[in-house]
Protein backbone atom coordinates (compact mmCIF):
# COMPACT_ATOMS: atom_id res chain seq x y z
CA UNK A 1 0.00 0.00 0.00
CA UNK A 2 1.28 4.13 -0.57
CA UNK A 3 -1.14 6.50 -2.12
CA UNK A 4 -3.56 4.20 0.68
CA UNK A 5 -1.66 5.59 3.20
CA UNK A 6 -1.66 9.36 2.39
CA UNK A 7 -5.20 9.28 1.89
CA UNK A 8 -5.84 8.40 5.35
CA UNK A 9 -3.84 11.73 6.16
CA UNK A 10 -5.43 13.57 3.86
CA UNK A 11 -8.73 12.62 4.83
CA UNK A 12 -8.63 12.97 8.32
CA UNK A 13 -6.75 16.81 8.04
CA UNK A 14 -9.77 18.83 8.35
CA UNK A 15 -10.99 17.37 11.61
CA UNK A 16 -7.65 16.38 13.35
CA UNK A 17 -8.01 20.60 13.62
CA UNK A 18 -4.90 21.51 15.39
CA UNK A 19 -2.14 18.63 14.11
CA UNK A 20 -0.61 19.80 10.38
CA UNK A 21 -0.60 17.78 7.72
CA UNK A 22 2.87 16.94 8.41
CA UNK A 23 2.12 15.24 11.70
CA UNK A 24 -0.25 13.04 9.79
CA UNK A 25 1.85 12.38 6.89
CA UNK A 26 4.21 11.42 9.15
CA UNK A 27 1.84 9.01 11.44
CA UNK A 28 0.27 7.18 8.21
CA UNK A 29 3.75 6.62 7.27
CA UNK A 30 5.35 6.31 10.36
CA UNK A 31 5.97 2.23 9.88
CA UNK A 32 7.29 2.67 6.25
CA UNK A 33 9.49 6.05 7.72
CA UNK A 34 11.30 3.91 10.14
CA UNK A 35 11.77 0.43 8.07
CA UNK A 36 14.40 1.86 5.90
CA UNK A 37 16.52 3.34 8.64
CA UNK A 38 15.94 -0.07 10.48
CA UNK A 39 16.89 -1.42 7.31
CA UNK A 40 20.02 -0.22 7.04
CA UNK A 41 21.59 -0.69 10.98
CA UNK A 42 20.76 -4.21 9.58
CA UNK A 43 17.64 -4.48 12.58
CA UNK A 44 15.25 -5.28 9.92
CA UNK A 45 15.41 -7.24 6.94
CA UNK A 46 14.06 -7.68 3.14
CA UNK A 47 14.68 -9.39 -0.14
CA UNK A 48 14.18 -8.90 -3.44
CA UNK A 49 11.96 -11.00 -4.96
CA UNK A 50 10.34 -10.46 -9.01
CA UNK A 51 7.27 -11.89 -8.76
CA UNK A 52 6.36 -11.98 -4.93
CA UNK A 53 3.12 -11.15 -5.72
CA UNK A 54 2.12 -9.78 -8.99
CA UNK A 55 2.43 -5.73 -7.09
CA UNK A 56 6.01 -6.17 -5.64
CA UNK A 57 8.96 -7.61 -6.11
CA UNK A 58 9.68 -7.37 -2.17
CA UNK A 59 9.50 -10.10 0.33
CA UNK A 60 9.30 -8.57 4.01
CA UNK A 61 11.50 -11.53 5.70
CA UNK A 62 11.65 -9.17 9.38
CA UNK A 63 10.04 -6.10 9.89
CA UNK A 64 9.22 -6.53 13.71
CA UNK A 65 9.68 -3.11 15.16
CA UNK A 66 8.38 -1.23 12.59
CA UNK A 67 5.49 -3.41 10.97
CA UNK A 68 3.68 -5.20 13.76
CA UNK A 69 0.54 -4.67 15.50
CA UNK A 70 2.08 -4.50 18.97
CA UNK A 71 4.44 -1.84 17.31
CA UNK A 72 2.69 0.10 15.62
CA UNK A 73 0.11 0.39 18.68
CA UNK A 74 2.92 1.84 20.71
CA UNK A 75 4.58 4.00 18.41
CA UNK A 76 0.53 5.52 17.33
CA UNK A 77 0.54 6.13 21.87
CA UNK A 78 4.27 7.63 21.56
CA UNK A 79 3.31 9.78 18.73
CA UNK A 80 -0.26 10.68 19.96
CA UNK A 81 1.40 11.49 23.31
CA UNK A 82 3.67 13.94 21.57
CA UNK A 83 0.94 15.38 19.90
CA UNK A 84 -1.00 16.04 22.32
CA UNK A 85 2.01 17.50 24.41
CA UNK A 86 2.39 19.86 21.54
CA UNK A 87 -0.56 20.87 20.42
CA UNK A 88 -2.83 20.31 23.23
CA UNK A 89 -5.77 18.94 21.77
CA UNK A 90 -6.91 15.67 22.68
CA UNK A 91 -8.91 14.76 19.16
CA UNK A 92 -6.06 15.78 17.02
CA UNK A 93 -4.06 13.77 19.42
CA UNK A 94 -6.45 10.85 18.69
CA UNK A 95 -6.11 11.01 15.23
CA UNK A 96 -2.50 10.96 15.01
CA UNK A 97 -2.66 7.63 16.93
CA UNK A 98 -4.74 6.09 14.56
CA UNK A 99 -3.42 7.59 11.86
CA UNK A 100 -0.09 5.20 12.65
CA UNK A 101 -2.66 2.45 13.40
CA UNK A 102 -4.11 2.77 10.04
CA UNK A 103 -1.24 1.97 8.26
CA UNK A 104 -0.94 -1.53 9.98
CA UNK A 105 -4.52 -2.51 8.54
CA UNK A 106 -4.04 -0.79 5.76
CA UNK A 107 -0.86 -2.99 4.90
CA UNK A 108 -2.76 -5.68 6.35
CA UNK A 109 -4.70 -6.25 3.65
CA UNK A 110 -2.27 -5.58 1.08
CA UNK A 111 0.91 -7.89 1.92
CA UNK A 112 0.80 -11.56 1.71
CA UNK A 113 0.85 -13.31 5.25
CA UNK A 114 4.50 -11.30 6.36
CA UNK A 115 2.89 -9.10 8.96
CA UNK A 116 3.53 -9.95 12.79
CA UNK A 117 0.88 -9.39 15.04
CA UNK A 118 3.59 -9.33 18.06
CA UNK A 119 7.50 -9.45 17.34
CA UNK A 120 8.14 -13.50 16.70
CA UNK A 121 4.58 -13.74 16.67
CA UNK A 122 2.24 -15.20 14.20
CA UNK A 123 1.95 -13.28 10.63
CA UNK A 124 -0.96 -12.10 9.10
CA UNK A 125 -2.04 -10.55 5.51
CA UNK A 126 -5.26 -10.47 3.60
CA UNK A 127 -3.29 -10.36 0.29
CA UNK A 128 -4.84 -7.91 -1.91
CA UNK A 129 -1.70 -7.67 -3.61
CA UNK A 130 -2.49 -10.96 -5.76
CA UNK A 131 -4.29 -8.55 -7.60
CA UNK A 132 -3.08 -5.74 -9.99
CA UNK A 133 -6.85 -3.93 -10.87
CA UNK A 134 -8.22 -5.37 -6.98
CA UNK A 135 -5.10 -3.40 -5.40
CA UNK A 136 -5.45 0.09 -8.06
CA UNK A 137 -9.62 -0.22 -7.15
CA UNK A 138 -8.62 0.22 -3.29
CA UNK A 139 -5.80 2.15 -3.42
CA UNK A 140 -7.18 4.75 -5.96
CA UNK A 141 -10.50 4.80 -4.51
CA UNK A 142 -8.96 5.37 -0.54
CA UNK A 143 -6.87 8.09 -2.59
CA UNK A 144 -10.09 9.62 -4.45
CA UNK A 145 -12.19 10.00 -1.03
CA UNK A 146 -8.88 11.66 0.57
CA UNK A 147 -8.23 14.11 -1.66
CA UNK A 148 -12.36 15.02 -1.72
CA UNK A 149 -12.32 15.20 2.11
CA UNK A 150 -9.05 17.39 2.40
CA UNK A 151 -10.00 19.95 -0.71
CA UNK A 152 -13.41 20.15 1.00
CA UNK A 153 -12.19 20.10 4.35
CA UNK A 154 -9.52 22.80 3.89
CA UNK A 155 -9.16 25.84 1.89
CA UNK A 156 -6.28 27.78 0.25
CA UNK A 157 -5.38 30.89 1.40
CA UNK A 158 -3.09 31.75 -2.06
CA UNK A 159 -2.27 30.25 -5.49
CA UNK A 160 0.58 28.51 -3.79
CA UNK A 161 -2.08 26.38 -1.86
CA UNK A 162 -3.49 25.26 -4.58
CA UNK A 163 -0.65 23.87 -6.61
CA UNK A 164 1.75 23.35 -3.30
CA UNK A 165 -1.26 20.13 -2.92
CA UNK A 166 -1.94 19.49 -6.48
CA UNK A 167 1.64 18.98 -7.69
CA UNK A 168 2.10 16.70 -4.37
CA UNK A 169 -0.70 14.97 -5.39
CA UNK A 170 0.48 14.81 -9.55
CA UNK A 171 4.53 13.03 -7.56
CA UNK A 172 2.69 10.34 -5.41
CA UNK A 173 0.40 9.11 -8.17
CA UNK A 174 4.32 9.19 -9.99
CA UNK A 175 6.15 7.25 -7.58
CA UNK A 176 3.11 5.14 -7.11
CA UNK A 177 2.62 4.35 -11.18
CA UNK A 178 6.72 3.56 -10.87
CA UNK A 179 6.52 1.46 -8.51
CA UNK A 180 4.24 -0.87 -10.27
CA UNK A 181 5.48 -0.59 -14.05
CA UNK A 182 9.43 -0.17 -13.03
CA UNK A 183 12.06 -2.72 -12.72
CA UNK A 184 12.76 -4.19 -9.24
CA UNK A 185 15.24 -2.19 -7.04
CA UNK A 186 18.82 -2.97 -8.26
CA UNK A 187 19.78 -4.00 -4.43
CA UNK A 188 18.12 -4.07 -1.18
CA UNK A 189 20.41 -1.02 -0.15
CA UNK A 190 19.68 0.93 -2.54
CA UNK A 191 16.21 -0.08 -1.81
CA UNK A 192 16.30 1.28 1.62
CA UNK A 193 17.89 4.59 0.66
CA UNK A 194 15.34 5.48 -1.91
CA UNK A 195 12.84 4.88 0.73
CA UNK A 196 14.62 7.27 2.57
CA UNK A 197 13.44 9.89 0.27
CA UNK A 198 10.49 9.69 1.68
CA UNK A 199 11.10 11.67 4.08
CA UNK A 200 11.31 14.48 1.85
CA UNK A 201 7.53 15.09 1.43
CA UNK A 202 7.53 16.24 5.43
CA UNK A 203 8.42 19.35 4.56
CA UNK A 204 6.69 19.60 1.47
CA UNK A 205 3.36 18.95 3.45
CA UNK A 206 4.29 21.44 6.00
CA UNK A 207 4.70 24.12 3.03
CA UNK A 208 1.05 23.00 1.89
CA UNK A 209 0.19 23.61 5.47
CA UNK A 210 1.18 27.00 5.68
CA UNK A 211 -1.32 27.71 2.74
CA UNK A 212 -4.38 25.91 3.83
CA UNK A 213 -6.22 26.25 6.20
CA UNK A 214 -9.52 24.25 7.72
CA UNK A 215 -12.75 25.74 5.56
CA UNK A 216 -14.55 25.94 8.83
CA UNK A 217 -13.39 27.80 11.56
CA UNK A 218 -13.54 26.38 14.91
CA UNK A 219 -12.13 26.60 18.25
CA UNK A 220 -8.44 27.19 18.17
ZN1 LIG B 1 4.17 -0.41 5.44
Amino acid sequence: MFVGHYAVALATRPSARRAPLWVLILAVQWPDLLWPILLLAGVEQVRIDPGNTVVTPLDFVRYPISHSLLLDLVWGALLAAIVHWRYRDPKSSLWVGAAVVSHWVLDWITHRPDLPLWPGGPRVGLGLWGSVSGTLLVELSLLAIGVVLYVRGTRAVDRTGQWAFWSLLALLLAIYVSNLLGPPPPSEAALAWVSLSLWLLLPWAAWIDRHRTPAIPGPA
